[in-house]
C-alpha cells in the first residue's frame, strides 16, 4: 500500500505576516526594511524595534545564508511531516535570522556555518513555506 503523500499544513497568515507569505507563495523571499532608518527586521510587523518608525518598505532576500544552530526532532510526530524533522536557525546574508527546516541533507552533515539556499515547499491552501538546503558546493562563484 502507498504511503499517503504528507502535506505541510498553512502558515498561519496575520495582517502582519500576510507580505511575508504572499511572497513565498510567489517563490520569492522577503523581508520588511525600515522606511526611516533602513534596519531589516524578520518576522513582519508593524513599528521598527529600533527607531519605532511606522515607514515599512519590502526587500527581496537572496536567499542564501548559513546555519546558525540546528536541532533534530523526533517527538511529538504530526502526521503532515517527515520525520525527523530537521529545525534550523539560519543567518540570511543581509543579517536576518530566519527559523526553518533544513532539507536535502542528511542529519549526520549538518554542520554550524553550513552554507545553504532557500526553495519552496508546497502546503496547504495553495501556499508554500520557504525551506533551506545545503548551497552545492559546485554551483558557487
Ligand atoms: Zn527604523
Amino acid at each position: 500500500m502507498a504511503e499517503p503523500a504528507s502535506t505541510r499544513p498553512a502558515p498561519v497568515v496575520t495582517d502582519d505576516s500576510a507580505v511575508f507569505w504572499d511572497a513565498a507563495a510567489a517563490g520569492r523571499l522577503i523581508a520588511q526594511r525600515c522606511g526611516s532608518c533602513g534596519r531589516l527586521r524578520h518576522p513582519p510587523r508593524p513599528m521598527c524595534p529600533q527607531c519605532h518608525s511606522l515607514d515599512i518598505d519590502v526587500v527581496e532576500l537572496a536567499g542564501t545564508g548559513t546555519i546558525y544552530s540546528y536541532a533534530i526532532l523526533h517527538h511529538p510526530q504530526n502526521p503532515a511531516f517527515e520525520y525527523p524533522v530537521l529545525a534550523a536557525l539560519v543567518d540570511l546574508d543581509e543579517g536576518i535570522r530566519v527559523v526553518s527546516n533544513l532539507t536535502d541533507v542528511d542529519k549526520g552533515d549538518i554542520r554550524i556555518g553550513m552554507r545553504v539556499e532557500v526553495h519552496f515547499a508546497d502546503a496547504g491552501n495553495g501556499s508554500k513555506v520557504p525551506l533551506f538546503r545545503p548551497v552545492d558546493p559546485a554551483t558557487v562563484s
